[in-house]
C-alpha cells in the first residue's frame, strides 16, 4: 500500500523526503499543497519533474482518490465517488448555493442502520471512517472550487467564490456511531479551514446518548434529528434504531442541546408515500392526523422543521407524493404555529441527493 502523505506528521514528512535523498524544504513544499488538497502530485509545479514522479510510485496525497466525479445538469452540485486506501469507497457532495458553498460529508463507508427508505445502508456498513477520511472529502471540495489558485473570496452566489463555507455531515453513514472522530474532525475544520461551528450541521437518525456527549461537547453547531414520524409504532417500521431509542427519549436529548447550546434544532421529516397492491400511491407518513402530533412534539421548542419530498430509490417500494400533500402537510403545521420549511433538493439527476448516496459501484 502507497504511504497518504496528509497522515504523515510533519516531522515524519520530513524523514519521507529526507530518505528520499532530498533537502528538507521539500516536506513544506508538499505540505502547502497537500492543505489545498492536491489531488495528485502532478500538480506540484514547485517541485522537480523526476521527485514527482518517485513520489508517485511511492506515495499518494490524500486518503482518498477521486474514482468518478458527476455534475448535475444546472451546475450546481458536483458528487464525488471517493476511494479509500483500503479500496473501499464512499460519496461525498458540493453544493453551490446562495449562502455559500456547501460540502456534504460521509462518516462511514455503508450504514448500519437499516433506514427502510434510504439508499446508504443497502449493503450494510463497512467501517467507520477516520478524522483525516472526513477531513479529504472538503479538500477535494476545495479544490474543486479552487484548484491551484488561493482563497478569492468574492459574495455568496457568486460562481466564482471558491471558499467551502458550510459543512454538513449528512452522507452515507451515522455520524454518531462514528462520535469521536466526527468530533476531531469538526474541531479540525474549525482550526484549520476556520469554518465557524455555526455553519456546520450534524444529522443524526437520533442515537440519544451520543447526543448527550455532543451537549457535554459544547460547540454551538446545528444538529439535526432524522425523525421522520411522530409515533413510535410507525417509526419503528421504517427506522429500526427506534426500538433501541424511542422519540421522546431522542428528542429530549435533541431540545436538551438546543437548549443548553441555544442553538435552533432542525427535524427532518421525509413525506413519504407507498403503493397500495392496485399500484395506487397512497400517503404514508405525511397524513394530517401525522401533522398534528408533529405539531404536539415541536410545540415550545425553538426548532425548524425541515420537509423532504422523497427522493426515489428503486430498491425501496415507498413513493413521491404529490406536491400539493407536501403543502396540505406543512401548511397544518404552519397553522400549529411551528416553523417549518420544505427543503429544496439538490443534484436528484446525479443521484445526489438525501438518502440517494450509496456504494453504487460497491464490490461485495
Ligand atoms: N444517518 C444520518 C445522516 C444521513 S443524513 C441521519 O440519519 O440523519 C441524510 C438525510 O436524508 C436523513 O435525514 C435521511 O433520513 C434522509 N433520507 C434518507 N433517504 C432519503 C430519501 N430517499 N429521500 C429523502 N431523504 C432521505
Amino acid at each position: 500500500m502507497k504511504t497518504i502523505l496528509f497522515n504523515l506528521t510533519k516531522p515524519e514528512l520530513e524523514k519521507f523526503v529526507t530518505d528520499m535523498g532530498c533537502p528538507r524544504f521539500r516536506a513544506t513544499q508538499i505540505s502547502e499543497w497537500l492543505n489545498r488538497g492536491a489531488p495528485d502530485f502532478s500538480v506540484m509545479k514547485n517541485l522537480p519533474e523526476d521527485l514527482r514522479n518517485k513520489l508517485d510510485e511511492t506515495a499518494r496525497t490524500l486518503p482518498v482518490k477521486i474514482v468518478k466525479k458527476l455534475e448535475s445538469s444546472d451546475n450546481q452540485t458536483t458528487k464525488f465517488l471517493l476511494e479509500l486506501n483500503d479500496g473501499e469507497q464512499i460519496e461525498c457532495v458540493l453544493m453551490r448555493t446562495t449562502y455559500g458553498n456547501s460540502v456534504c460529508v460521509s462518516s462511514q463507508a455503508g450504514c448500519a442502520m437499516g433506514c427502510k427508505f434510504c439508499a446508504s445502508t443497502l449493503l450494510g456498513l463497512k467501517r467507520n471512517l477516520t478524522i483525516n477520511e472526513m477531513f479529504a472529502q472538503v479538500l477535494v471540495a476545495q479544490w474543486e472550487l479552487r484548484g491551484d489558485k488561493l482563497k478569492d473570496i468574492k459574495p455568496n452566489g457568486d460562481p466564482n467564490n471558491n471558499d467551502v463555507s458550510h459543512i454538513v455531515v449528512m452522507g452515507t453513514g451515522e455520524p454518531l456511531q462514528n462520535t469521536e472522530n466526527v468530533i476531531g474532525f469538526l474541531e479540525k475544520l474549525n482550526s484549520e479551514l476556520n469554518i465557524s461551528w455555526r455553519r456546520i450541521t450534524v444529522s443524526t437518525c437520533g442515537i440519544a446518548p451520543q447526543i448527550r456527549e455532543l451537549t457535554k461537547w459544547g460547540r454551538p453547531i446545528n444538529l439535526a434529528i432524522s425523525l421522520h414520524a411522530p409515533v413510535d409504532e410507525l417509526r419503528s417500521q421504517i427506522m429500526p434504531i427506534n426500538n433501541m431509542y424511542k422519540i421522546k427519549e431522542v428528542l429530549d436529548a435533541a431540545f436538551e442541546f438546543s437548549e443548553s447550546l441555544n442553538r435552533q434544532l432542525m427535524i427532518e421529516y421525509i413525506l413519504l408515500g407507498k403503493k397500495d397492491e392496485n399500484g395506487e400511491t397512497y400517503i404514508y407518513n405525511a397524513t394530517e392526523e401525522y401533522a398534528n402530533k408533529l405539531s404536539e412534539l415541536m410545540r415550545g421548542h425553538n426548532v425548524m422543521v425541515n420537509l423532504i419530498p422523497w427522493n426515489a430509490v428503486d430498491e425501496r417500494d415507498f413513493a413521491s407524493i404529490s406536491g400539493n400533500a407536501v403543502h396540505r402537510f406543512q401548511d397544518i403545521l404552519i397553522k400549529n404555529g411551528i416553523h417549518t420549511r420544505i427543503r429544496r433538493e439538490r443534484g436528484a439527476d446525479i443521484g445526489s441527493a438525501c438518502g440517494q448516496l450509496r456504494l453504487k459501484n460497491a464490490k461485495k
